[in-house]
């Protein structure tokens, strides 16, 4: 008999498993889709030889993340590439501001702002690895917090209670500047005017000055073939095309899990859940195992927007106005902070956004082996309502010739280069993963009644849950969204010091 069972092979599943099989545990991952990786994996979406990420694409956490880190990734192969530039934030009138590792340049692209960036930069430099060990720690995280200082707490907090918008207002004076948090925090469900929107886009900016927006050497596929070989190599298996249906529990205790085929399969110790918490709680648990308070919060359980994902083969780099925007791993578009004010509102509004912003990553710049010689690959988001009225099917087209009328405005010339393009909107990658319910990609909204002690539902946001034996690993868990294995690695601790 197994140890423990895994559902589901995204990051954090992936994560537990190879931690509980590396401290010699039995353990197996069951996978409903008939690849793993869950949203971190690559495929030849658009033609032949083009490598897209089906999902997450470049990794702020790669070399930070405590998680990782425990499982040397970089000893299998696994090899990283960066941009001269991080993430750039062009507008049509040919400004751009540009974030970078080296604090000159990102200083010089800030221009008038370049002493506020500096100090920014300086200041994460000055945290160093503190950082990332309090903001992926099991809360309450004392004594990562206590490391981290009461001055560096006391600013982060600020960030914590601020708006982006306000935040990005005190801090910088010119509009270039200043469009730069806001367009990081939208990265999920934070507006510029949202209370606690400024964290998110803060730590993702010092992120980007600290380790940057780095691509794995042949698509995000291969940090998930790496966390699977090490996974492997401890004994571990991992059987896909297999979907959970529910769990069994006598006792009080889980004992085994029962798949769609209608077949139990048993479990000695632990199963670790890289599932949405609603799912968890309301369809895999039995529902007298499950207290009314818990029921009842995850039926109001609240996701992200929805999410809108293309890629691009072209014939030849995107041709920005900026060229700082032609050196940077991610490009952000987003004018000004109205502008991303105005996308807010018609998102939440449930309109399909007039001007979308967008998330748009240039992997083939920093990584040769994503399309064939010559070609390049491009890669972008925008954040969108999860439904529509009559349905996305006669909308996605539409939408995407509007993703694109938008980069040509920053981009002369873009969309003569295009060679094949490939459209998800939130259905579909709903249909593809899951654990992507309406399109989110966030495994659970990112505003703060959402987050710390309420993640997933007071009081069981260390990953237990009311069922002794079954914890969850997914991003509905603390810390969230996110390649950092953080939740995964965590729950697996849990589980283990439960055994002990
Ligand atoms: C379009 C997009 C862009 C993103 N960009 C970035 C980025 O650039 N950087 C970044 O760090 N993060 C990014 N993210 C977020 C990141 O990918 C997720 O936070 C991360 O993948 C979450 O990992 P997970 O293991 O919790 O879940 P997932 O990666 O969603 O994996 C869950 C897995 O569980 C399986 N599963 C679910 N239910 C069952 C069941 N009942 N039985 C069996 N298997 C099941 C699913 O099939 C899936 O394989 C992006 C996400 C998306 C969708």
């Amino acid at each position: 008999m197994d140890d423990a069972i895994v559902i589901g092979s995204g990051p954090n599943g992936l994560v537990a498993a190879a931690t509980l099989a590396r401290a010699g545990w039995r353990v197996r991952v069951l996978e409903s889709q008939p690849r793993p990786g869950g949203a971190l994996y690559s495929l030849e979406t658009t033609l032949p030889g083009y490598v897209h990420d089906v999902g997450a694409a470049f990794f702020p956490f790669a070399h930070f993340s405590p998680a990782l880190q425990h499982l040397h990734l970089d000893e299998l192969g696994l090899q990283w590439r960066s941009g001269v530039y991080e993430s750039a934030h062009p507008a049509p009138d040919g400004s751009c501001v540009s974030i970078a590792r080296d604090i000159d340049l990102a200083a010089r692209s800030f221009g008038a702002d370049g002493d506020a960036w500096r100090r920014l930069a300086q200041w994460q430099a000055d945290m160093g690895q503190r950082l990332p060990d309090a903001l992926l720690a099991p809360l309450p995280g004392m004594r990562p917090a206590l490391r981290l200082g009461i001055t560096n707490l006391l600013n982060l907090a600020m960030a914590g209670i601020s708006t982006s918008a306000g935040y990005s207002r005190r801090l910088f004076r010119t509009e270039a500047a200043r469009r730069v948090i806001p367009g990081l925090s939208l990265h999920v469900d934070l507006g510029p005017e949202d209370f606690g929107g400024a964290a998110l886009g803060l730590v993702l900016a010092l992120l980007a000055a600290g380790g940057g927006f780095q691509v794995p050497v042949g698509g995000a596929r291969a940090i998930t073939d790496a966390i699977l070989k090490r996974f492997d190599d401890s004994g571990g298996q991992i059987q896909l095309g297999t979907r959970v249906e529910s769990i069994v529990v006598r006792q009080h205790r889980a004992v085994a899990v029962r798949t769609s085929a209608a077949e139990e399969i048993p479990v000695a110790k632990a199963i670790l859940a890289d599932v949405g918490a609603p799912a968890l709680y309301l369809r895999m648990l039995p529902s007298e195992s499950v207290g009314g308070w818990v029921r009842q919060s995850m039926r109001n359980f609240r996701y992200g927007w929805g999410t809108f994902k293309m890629d691009w083969a072209l014939s030849d780099p995107v041709p920005w106005l900026s060229e700082e925007a032609r050196q940077a791993a991610v490009v952000h578009a987003g004018d000004s902070i109205d502008d991303l004010i105005q996308f807010t509102n018609e998102a939440r509004a449930g309109a399909l956004p007039s001007n979308p912003y967008l998330v748009i990553g240039q992997q083939s710049l920093l990584d040769a082996t994503r399309a064939p010689a010559g070609g390049h690959t491009l890669w972008a988001y925008s954040r969108v309502p999860s439904q529509l009225p009559d349905g996305w099917a006669k909308h996605r087209e539409a939408f995407a010739d509007r993703i694109e009328e938008r980069i040509e405005g920053l981009a002369p010339g873009f969309r003569a280069l295009i060679r094949g393009r490939a459209i998800f909107a939130p259905d579909d990658l709903d249909r593809m993963n899951e654990n992507l319910v309406g399109g989110d990609l966030g495994g659970g909204s990112a505003q703060f009644t959402h987050q710390l002690f309420w993640r997933p539902v007071f009081p069981y946001f260390r990953y237990r849950t009311p069922v002794k034996g079954v914890y969850l690993c997914s991003a509905s868990a603390h810390p969230g969204a996110g390649v950092h294995g953080a939740c995964g690695y965590n729950a697996a601790q849990a589980a283990l010091s439960d055994q002990k």
